[in-house]
C-alpha cells in the first residue's frame, strides 16, 4: 500500500512551481488502458522508468500502457528440483546404491522413526 501511495502520486492538476520560483523535475503524461476500457493518465518524471503497467484506478485491473510500453518478459528459469539437484552431484546408479543402503539402515532400525523399522513391522503383523 505504502508503495502504491508512494508510486500513485498524482502530480498532474496541481502546479509545483511556486512564487519562489522553485523548478520541479520535467514531467509527462503517461496513458494507460486497463481491459475494460478506462483509461487513464499517471504524471511521471522525465527520468522516470515507465511501467509497462499501472492499476487502474476505477476497477483496480491491470492497465497497460497506451506508450506500447511491453511488459518485461519474464525470465522463464525453470524452477530447479530437489531431483535435479541431486542428479548434478550423482548418478541415478550411485543413488540407487543410496537409497538401498539406507532403506536396509532404517529396516534394521538405525535410522529413521521406529515404525519403519523391520523388527516393529513384525510385531505388528504379529499382534494384528
Ligand atoms: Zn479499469
Amino acid at each position: 500500500m505504502a508503495e502504491r501511495t508512494l508510486r500513485g502520486a498524482r502530480l498532474g492538476g496541481q502546479s509545483f512551481e511556486d512564487e519562489r520560483g522553485i523548478e520541479f523535475a520535467a514531467r509527462q503524461q503517461v496513458g494507460y488502458r486497463c481491459k475494460q476500457g478506462h483509461e487513464f493518465e499517471i504524471t511521471m518524471s522525465v527520468e522516470a522508468d515507465i511501467p509497462a503497467v499501472w492499476e487502474c484506478p476505477r476497477c483496480g485491473a491491470e492497465a497497460l500502457s497506451t506508450a506500447g510500453i511491453l511488459p518485461e518478459a519474464k525470465a522463464e528459469k525453470p524452477a530447479r528440483t530437489h531431483w535435479d539437484m541431486l542428479l548434478e552431484r550423482r548418478s541415478e546408479k550411485e543413488l540407487e546404491d543410496i537409497l538401498k543402503e539406507r532403506l536396509e539402515l532404517l529396516r534394521g532400525g538405525e535410522i529413521g522413526p521406529a515404525h519403519l523399522h523391520r523388527a516393529n513391522a513384525k510385531k505388528r503383523k504379529a499382534s494384528a
